[in-house]
């Protein structure tokens, strides 16, 4: 077999079309993966959007599953036929300042699978051998694709927010239930906030060990200690900042938001603080992964066909998705 399929994007605003293609030859330090499941991530929506920068024609997806077929040279530790998880970041420099204070997740040359090199819509993908991550055998190949980006900004995002105990995640999707399991697990106080009337999302995210769950227009029931904002939503950065006790912790773990309207000052007052989180290390990967095994994570996932990409973003794009999107290539 030589040829490929793939789910390009060859221009802002556009539907991916589906494309063959020869199966490409990985260089030195790289890996080919047959790709066997593909999440549907947001950020694949502002790719397709325009609102992440991208480099078109681009195959999106970069939460991917798959097994190494061809091995480039030089890469050890990894043999034909294993399992291996490749995230959204693809590669980093390793000489700038950041990746010398490790901080690779904001290397000035960083490269993102799904945006700046080709991702996992597809059969076939060549990545970087280093940033490729073993994965815990409890987790099938479809379950296990939402923990590379969903599973592992939610982790970011969570460790950024240290000891909280009361946490209120904003957006309940694929990260945010990945995310409440582990949160619940840890022992913490988890209350989910979703679009207004969405009681299909409360009761899932109750069904996720939530203590709480209501409309995201309304104040919490209890001050937070920190709130993950998950939903691409500038407005909730006030509406959560209000929820957060003194001293608490604002965490904006989307990678695009709407403009953030003006709010005053003694809302902010009190040390409380608004962050964002960027992207992944490798070292949130690793211990990410370690404890979605030890918390027997239960990834929710709907999965459709490779060929039904438009369709899995489209579903996503209008919150009609539980869970997790995961696309599955044809077998061969
Ligand atoms: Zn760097
Ligand atoms: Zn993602």
């Amino acid at each position: 077999m030589t040829q490929m399929t793939a789910m390009v994007l060859d221009a802002p605003g556009q539907k991916l079309r589906r494309v063959g293609r020869e199966i490409p030859v990985p260089g030195a330090g790289e890996v080919l993966v047959e790709v066997s499941a593909c999440g549907v991530c947001r950020t694949d929506l502002h790719v397709i959007d325009g609102e992440v920068h991208a480099h078109c024609p681009i195959v999106p997806g970069h939460e991917i599953v798959g097994r190494a077929r061809a091995i480039g040279d030089g890469v050890a530790g990894l043999v034909p036929g294993q399992r291996v998880g490749i995230p959204w970041l693809g590669h980093t420099c390793g000489d700038c300042g950041y990746c010398r204070a490790g901080q690779e997740n904001l290397c000035d040359r960083a490269e993102f699978t799904g945006a700046t090199r080709d991702g996992g819509f597809a059969t076939h993908v060549v990545a970087d051998a280093h940033y490729c991550f073993a994965l815990p055998a409890r987790f099938d190949d479809a379950e296990a694709a939402p923990l590379l980006c969903a599973g592992l900004i939610g982790w970011r995002a969570l460790r950024r927010a240290d000891d909280a105990r009361v946490i209120g995640l904003y957006g309940f999707g694929a990260a945010a239930h990945l995310i409440a399991q582990v949160a619940v697990w840890q022992g913490r106080r988890v209350l989910a906030f979703t679009r207004e009337g969405d009681e299909a999302g409360q009761a899932f995210a109750r069904s996720m060990g939530c203590a709480w769950a209501g409309s995201s227009v309304q104040p919490a029931p209890e001050p937070l200690d920190a709130a993950l904002i998950f939903a691409p939503v500038g407005e909730l950065v006030p509406t959560a900042l209000r929820s957060v006790r003194k001293g608490g912790l604002v965490v904006c773990a989307g990678i695009h938001m709407s403009d953030i309207p003006s709010f005053p000052y003694r809302e902010l007052w009190g040390e409380r603080e608004i962050c964002s989180i960027a992207n992944l290390t490798r070292d949130d990967g690793l211990s990410f992964l370690e404890v979605a095994d030890r918390a027997r994570l239960r990834p929710q996932v709907e999965t459709y066909p490779l060929a039904e990409a438009n369709l899995a973003l489209e579903r996503l794009r209008n919150g009609l998705v539980k869970g997790a999107a995961v696309l599955l290539p044809p077998t061969p």
